[in-house]
C-alpha cells in the first residue's frame, strides 16, 4: 500500500525537472498521475517510464496559462477518473537580468505562467476536489518567494505571490471546511533544465560563464554544501499530498539545504 494510493494527481510541468520527479514519486507511492506539459515528446516519456516501472499515468498537453485549457483538462480528468485528489501546480519558468533591462513582456510571461497559472489549476480544480470531499493543493514557488535575489526581481515578484495565494486560499477552503488543503513548497537549488534558460538571461550572474555552475554556487551559498535534486522536492510533495499531512494547510514547505535561515 503507497502512500498516496488510490490517489488521482495532476502535475504541471510534469514534462521535466521537478514535476517529473513528482510525477514519478507519486505514481511510485500508489497515485494515478495525470502529467501535463506544453512539451509532449518528454511528457509521453515520462509516462512511458512510469508505467514501465509499474506505475499509473496519462499524459496531457497543457497550457497553464489558458483557462479554456484548464477546462478542459479539469473536465477530460473527471471523465476519465471521476475525482482528483492532489494538484501540484509546478509548471514555472525564469527569465533573469537586471530590471531596468527587463521588457514588459517577459514580465507578463513570468506573470501567466507563474502566478495566473496557479491561479487557474486552483479555480479549476477546486470543485471536483470538493466534490470528492477535499484534496491537497501543492504550489512550487521558490526560495526566490521569501528572499529577494539580484537580477531576478521578476521572478521574485511571481514566486513571492504564489506563496500568499497559497496561504490565502488555504483559510478560505479551511473555512468551508471543505476538506481542501493548500500549501506552497519553496525549493532552493535543485539540478534542472530551469538553470539553462536563468543562466541564459542573467550570463550566468555576471560569472562569464554559460551556465551558472550550481555546484560551486551551492557550496558557497547552501550551508549543507551541495545542490539538490528533483526527488528531494519531490519528498516534500508527497508528504503534502499524503493524508500525513492532513493537519497542515497554508504552510510553506522550504527545501534549500538551509539557504533561508541564513
Ligand atoms: P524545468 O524547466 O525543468 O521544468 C518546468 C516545466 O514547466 C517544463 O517541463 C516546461 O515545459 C513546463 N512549462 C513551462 N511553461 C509552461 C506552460 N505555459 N504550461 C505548461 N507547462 C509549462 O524547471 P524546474 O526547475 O523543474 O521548475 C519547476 C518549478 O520549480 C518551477 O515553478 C520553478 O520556478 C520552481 N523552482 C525551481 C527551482 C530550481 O532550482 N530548479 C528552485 C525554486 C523553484
Amino acid at each position: 500500500m503507497g502512500r498516496v494510493s488510490g490517489k488521482v494527481a495532476l502535475v504541471t510541468g510534469g514534462a521535466s525537472g521537478i514535476g517529473r520527479g513528482c510525477a514519478e514519486v507519486l505514481a511510485a507511492e500508489g497515485a494515478i498521475v495525470v502529467v501535463t506539459d506544453v512539451q509532449v515528446p518528454m511528457g509521453l516519456e515520462v509516462v512511458d517510464g512510469i508505467k514501465a516501472a509499474g506505475g499509473q499515468a496519462v499524459f496531457r498537453e497543457q497550457n497553464v496559462t489558458s483557462e479554456d485549457v484548464w477546462r478542459d483538462t479539469i473536465a477530460a480528468v473527471d471523465e476519465q477518473f471521476g475525482r482528483l485528489d492532489i494538484l501540484v501546480n509546478n509548471a514555472g519558468i525564469g527569465i533573469g537580468g537586471p530590471i531596468t533591462e527587463m521588457t514588459l513582456e517577459d514580465w507578463r510571461k513570468q506573470q501567466a505562467i507563474n502566478v495566473e497559472g496557479v491561479f487557474l489549476g486552483t479555480k479549476h480544480a477546486l470543485p471536483l476536489m470538493r466534490r470528492g470531499g477535499g484534496g491537497s493543493i501543492i504550489n512550487i514557488s521558490s526560495l526566490a518567494g521569501l528572499n529577494g535575489a539580484p537580477n531576478l526581481a521578476a521572478y521574485c515578484a511571481t514566486k513571492g505571490a504564489v506563496r500568499l495565494f497559497s496561504k490565502a486560499v488555504a483559510l478560505e477552503c479551511a473555512g468551508l471546511r471543505d476538506g481542501v488543503r493548500v500549501n506552497s513548497v519553496h525549493p532552493g537549488i535543485i539540478e534542472t533544465p530551469i538553470w539553462d534558460g536563468i543562466s541564459a538571461t542573467t550570463a550566468a550572474m555576471g560569472t562569464g560563464a554559460n551556465r551558472i555552475d550550481l555546484d560551486a554556487v551551492s557550496a558557497m551559498a547552501t550551508p549543507l554544501g551541495v545542490k539538490g535534486f528533483p526527488a528531494d522536492i519531490a519528498n516534500g510533495v508527497l508528504y503534502l499530498a499524503s493524508d500525513e499531512s492532513r493537519y497542515v494547510t497554508g504552510t510553506e514547505l522550504v527545501i534549500d539545504g538551509g539557504m533561508h535561515a541564513r
